[in-house]
């Protein structure tokens, strides 16, 4: 698997595995699945309530801990000094691991400077070797650089063909935060996978219109989290290696831009209410 190093000199996979919306007793088939096809990158979070099904599939899977780059995330309520450190421990007991490759802040809500102290005590006392977040806007971003002290090494924000996030990714490239994508194919919406402009440039390439998303993130630098339950989407989704899109393949994909989420506005009252009334069960 390819990599790329982040701003602390840890290689990351450029292309994982994600589990959101996986119900716990169908995810450890589909890590399972993932693993056996390559991924070395699996990305779950405390609240969507399957890391204990990764972690079996992680246990039974016989690839060597060290191959593989483990993302779990600290959501809103566990935020902050002695609580974040305890929400940590339970992820790990969880996923049944002694330490994290990412450790990510999910929201952008709640005591955010809290969390994030605790969590660069935790990359200093070596649990966790790389941290960083999610769904954080550039000020929001900028707001946890100024005053702390561990520049984020990654921000996973939704990028797919229909929000591109350019400038938001120039922005954390120049401050050297690695741009993840969550819903790198919308969740299907839009018609995606029979886009007019994408289903051409796959048979091009004689590739899925959903490989050509996947392709398409990575020569952009950023890295791609796809989800599937299917195995043979799932083995398809990471091969991804054996094509190149040409600067005009780019081209035509850019347009695609809306420049506006598909799901959610972070910075709504609504959606701060909303997310943070969700507990981790
Ligand atoms: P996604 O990867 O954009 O889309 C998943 C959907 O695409 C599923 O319905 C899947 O169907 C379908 N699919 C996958 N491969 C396909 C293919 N080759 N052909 C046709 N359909 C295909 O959505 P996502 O799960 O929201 O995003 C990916 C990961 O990002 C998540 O799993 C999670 O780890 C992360 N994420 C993070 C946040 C955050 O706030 N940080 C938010 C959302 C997601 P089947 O499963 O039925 O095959």
């Amino acid at each position: 698997m390819q990599t790329l190093t982040l701003n602390n000199g840890v290689d990351m996979p450029v292309l994982g595995y994600g589990v959101f919306q996986i119900p716990e007793d169908e995810t450890e088939q589909a890590v399972a699945a993932a693993l056996s096809a390559g991924y070395q990158l699996v990305d779950t979070a405390a609240i969507y309530g399957n890391e204990t099904a990764v972690g079996r599939a992680i246990a039974n899977s016989g690839v060597p801990r060290e191959d593989l780059f483990v993302t779990t995330k600290l959501w809103i309520g566990d935020a902050g000094p002695g609580k974040t450190p305890a929400a940590f421990e339970r992820s790990l007991e969880r996923l049944g691991l002694d330490y994290l490759d990412l450790y990510l802040i999910h929201q952008p809500y709640g005591d955010c400077h809290g969390a994030w102290r605790e969590m660069e005590q935790l990359y200093r006392d070596g649990r966790v070797r790389a941290i960083g977040v999610s769904n954080f806007h550039p000020d929001r971003l900028m707001d946890l650089m100024a005053h702390n002290r561990v520049v984020p090494a990654v921000n996973q924000i939704e990028a797919h063909p229909f929000h591109q996030r350019v400038a938001d990714h120039q922005f954390m490239r120049a401050h050297g935060v690695q741009v993840e994508a969550w819903g790198p194919f919308a969740q299907g919406k839009n018609n995606i996978f029979a886009h007019p402009v994408l289903v051409p440039i796959a048979e091009a390439h004689g590739v899925s219109t959903a490989q050509v998303i996947v392709r398409w993130l990575i020569q952009r630098g950023i890295v791609a989290i796809p989800k599937s339950v299917t195995p043979e989407r799932i083995r398809r989704n990471i091969d991804v290696f054996g094509f190149e899109l040409t600067a005009a393949q780019m081209a035509a994909i850019a347009t695609l831009d809306n420049g506006a989420s598909l799901f959610i506005d972070h910075r709504s009252p609504e959606a701060v209410e909303r997310l943070s009334s969700y507990r981790v069960t």
